[in-house]
């Protein structure tokens, strides 16, 4: 059977270049976008696009019943930073949305899912170093309980009715094509675009604070390996580690120095610097390289030069 996918939330900062890579493999045809708002003119004009309420799931059912979807990506979610500022609105639909997907698959109506999870889903307790597959994991901000609580629906659902999901704790991602959405990492792509435009930018977090990251070409590929990769080799079905980099404010700005030798950076830490001290500094990704063969290609230094040669 061909496959034809729906992503949901395809105009956000993965789900934008998500749908195109999946464009490329599969069709334009095949692909079908969605959104609550409209996206880029690549998105509207290489394929197939509804506009789509995530929390509704009588849409999405007709949506993926229209198109005869076996695919679902499930890219819609509010993010960390924006999540402390509407708790309530942020487990709203971090859950309604997963739970109306989980569902579908559950009543046969779709084959296999994709759904991110985050390394919000660890806390204060969790080892920051190196952070294992398996461990504490007591996350203090609302984005994080929900997707750690997204984790232990999806392998509920697995266990219980064979619901084929699969799922990436993503670090941070770095891209240059969308903006990111409201999300405590988003200062590694602000960065970028201060610095080609005004030579110096004004950082939310402490020059010392180490987070885990991934350029987007990375997460993308692990998103299609993972979703491409036999069933029977998935055996998390809560949710992989993946590491890509990790870096500080300071590193990051040292790197950028290498291109642009002026390039100035203040530091004035806001809320999101407790987000921040919670989440690990760096992960711990076995598990996925054993089981389906992950491998990361891009590090601090590919990735800087990468994102300025393409914002230049
Ligand atoms: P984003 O905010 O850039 O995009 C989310 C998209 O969902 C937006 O286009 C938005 O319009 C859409 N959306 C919001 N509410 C919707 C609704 N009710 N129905 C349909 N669409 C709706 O987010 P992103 O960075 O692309 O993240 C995508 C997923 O990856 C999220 O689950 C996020 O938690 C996860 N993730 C992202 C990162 C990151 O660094 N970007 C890291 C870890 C995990």
């Amino acid at each position: 059977m061909a496959t034809k996918v729906l992503v949901i939330g395809a105009c956000g900062q993965i789900g934008t270049e998500l749908t195109m890579r999946l464009r490329e493999i599969y069709g334009g045809e095949q692909v079908i976008a969605s959104d609550i708002r409209e996206g880029s003119e690549e998105i509207m004009a290489s394929g197939p696009f509804e506009t789509l309420d995530a929390m509704n799931k009588s849409q999405i059912e007709d949506v993926c019943l229209h198109y005869e979807i076996n695919e679902v990506y499930l890219m819609a979610a509010m993010l960390s930073a924006t999540g402390e500022k509407f708790p309530k609105k942020a487990w709203s639909l971090n859950m309604g949305s997963l739970m109306n997907v989980l569902d579908i698959a559950k009543d046969g109506k779709v084959d296999k899912i994709f759904w991110p999870s985050s390394i919000a889903v660890f806390g204060p307790t969790t080892p920051k170093e190196n952070t294992p597959q398996h461990t504490i994991m007591e996350p203090t901000t609302v984005y994080g309980i929900s997707k750690q609580t997204g984790e232990r629906w999806c392998e509920y659902y697995h266990q219980k009715y064979g619901v084929d999901v699969r799922s990436i704790r993503f670090p941070g991602l770095i891209s240059w094509k969308t903006l990111p959405g409201g999300g405590t990492t988003d200062y590694a792509v602000d960065i970028f675009h201060k610095a080609v435009a005004d030579g110096n930018y004004t950082c939310f977090l402490k020059e010392d604070t180490a987070l885990p990251m991934m350029y987007m070409e990375d997460a993308v590929r692990a998103t299609v390996e993972i979703m491409r990769a036999p069933e029977d080799e998935i055996k998390e079905r809560s949710s992989y580690n993946l590491a890509g980099m990790s870096f500080t404010p300071k590193e990051i700005a040292a790197e950028i120095r290498k291109h642009i030798t002026d390039f100035s950076m203040v530091y004035e830490p806001d809320f999101r610097q407790e987000i921040a001290d919670s989440w690990p500094s760096s992960m711990e990704d076995i598990a996925a390289r054993n089981d389906w063969n992950w491998k990361h290609e891009y590090d601090l230094s590919n990735m800087v030069a990468e994102m300025l040669s393409q914002l230049k």
